[in-house]
């Protein structure tokens, strides 16, 4: 039996390490660039008390009971209904834009044939993408459409993606849709929680197993080879019998085909000695220059008996560069057609190894939430199952 090595400690790398330590009873080697485990879900309590997630916050929203049960083997979760608030035109609205904001967008008067209207055309809906209200036959819907993606929808998201909206993958553009309610909260999943004590619990619980050896600061490219004659993984160069790579793909094979587009983020902290500063945990700015959302993390917080003050974390979207200063971390693929042929190429290129597995956010080039990446991984461990039985 040779060495099973694991990169990268962000959820997916976690879930397939403890199930092989566990289920297949083999020693695993966790080995991750950053001085902590987690990925982008690592928090940590800062010098004011406040536990501050340091890659931007974070929600866990599912209609799957099962995945907070999983979590909750891990550390305890308490029950949090995410609301956000929106700064458009000076005043603060409520997001995901529902019946309340068209009310406070356009006026009660207006609001009654628009709300009337959009009950009529889309019946039975919980919530609507705003492309398919701007697309709506009728004028008066569609018009209102036009005036939300206008005001709010295309600024914030080409600041977001750092490209034009037409370009962007629909599913990721169907992320913010309209509730045909008064619900406010900011996603409808039956089940939105988060850990008492912080997302890092979970990841430390989840890592801590006799069978798995984590290694931080350390970064596997600098000890991975991939022998494309012999189509072998060394680390080492001791032959691999199995490596789960969960990091971005194109760095794995160093750029052969070129580099794969990513948002990152400058997150910059503002302390404060009042205890409330932002009306809602997190308000977006769709129409101001640079920046898309703030997050006040203290009122986020299950017990801030022992913090002080508070902190808010404003996001500037960014390029995403490797040797930048500042954004260096890949936050976000941005998948369009050009990237999903560029991602093809480098998929091609993995299954000529066979012990090579990759999973995750940035392996896979997709939008996973954490509800979808957690089951994916549960899911993806099953053939991880299969190929070390097999290879035995
Ligand atoms: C800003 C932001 C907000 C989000 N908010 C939500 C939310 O509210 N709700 C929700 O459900 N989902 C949210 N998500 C999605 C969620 O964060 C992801 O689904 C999940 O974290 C992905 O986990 P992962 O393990 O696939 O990737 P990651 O967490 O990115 O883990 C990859 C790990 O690999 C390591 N690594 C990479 N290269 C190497 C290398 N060469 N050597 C060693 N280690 C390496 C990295 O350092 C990292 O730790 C959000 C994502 C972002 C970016």
């Amino acid at each position: 039996m040779g060495r099973i090595i694991v990169v990268g400690t962000g959820f997916s790398g976690s879930i397939l390490a403890r199930k092989i330590a566990e289920e297949c009873g083999r020693k695993v080697e966790v080995v991750e660039k950053r001085g902590h485990i987690g990925g982008n879900m690592y928090d940590e309590y800062d010098e004011h008390g406040i536990l501050v997630q340091r890659y931007g916050p974070h929600f866990l929203n599912t209609n799957k009971y099962w995945i907070i049960e999983y979590l909750s083997q891990y550390a305890e979760l308490f029950p949090h209904n995410t609301k956000l608030l929106s700064f458009l035109d000076g005043q603060y609205i409520r997001l995901p834009f529902n019946f309340q904001s068209v009310q406070e967008l356009i006026g009660a008067k207006r609001a009654e044939t628009v709300l009337r209207k959009l009950r009529e055309n889309f019946p039975g809906s919980d919530r609507v993408p705003i492309l398919q209200i701007v697309d709506c036959p009728d004028r008066e819907v569609s018009e209102f459409g036009t005036l939300l993606f206008e005001k709010a929808f295309r600024t914030y998201t080409s600041k977001m993606w750092g490209t034009d909206v037409n370009k962007i993958d629909k599913y990721v553009l169907e992320r913010v849709p309209f509730a045909m309610n008064y619900d406010e909260r900011y996603l409808n999943k039956d089940f939105q929680y988060l850990p008492k004590k912080g997302f890092t619990e979970i990841f430390r619980n989840m890592l801590d197993h006799p069978n798995i050896d984590v290694r931080l600061e350390t970064d596997a490219l600098e000890h991975i080879a991939l022998e494309e004659r012999t189509n072998k993984i060394t680390y080492d160069a001791d032959e691999v019998e199995l490596l789960i790579f969960t990091g971005p793909i194109d760095e794995l094979f160093q750029y052969k085909f070129g580099s794969l587009p990513y948002r990152s983020l400058d997150i910059r902290y503002e302390s404060s000695e009042s205890e409330d500063v932002l009306p809602s945990e997190i308000i977006s700015f769709p129409q101001a220059e640079g920046k898309t959302r703030s997050t006040e993390y203290r009122k986020i917080m299950f017990d801030d008996s022992g913090a002080r003050g508070s902190v808010v974390a404003t996001e500037y979207p960014l390029w995403y560069d490797p040797n930048a200063k500042v954004g260096n971390i890949p936050y976000y693929p941005v998948v369009t057609q050009e990237s999903e042929a560029l991602y093809g190429r480098y998929l091609e290129e993995a299954a000529k190894y066979k012990n090579l597995f990759l999973c995750g956010r940035l392996a896979e080039f997709k939008y996973y939430n954490m509800d979808v990446c957690i089951e994916h991984a549960i899911a993806y461990f099953e053939n991880v199952k299969e190929y070390l039985r097999h290879e035995r």
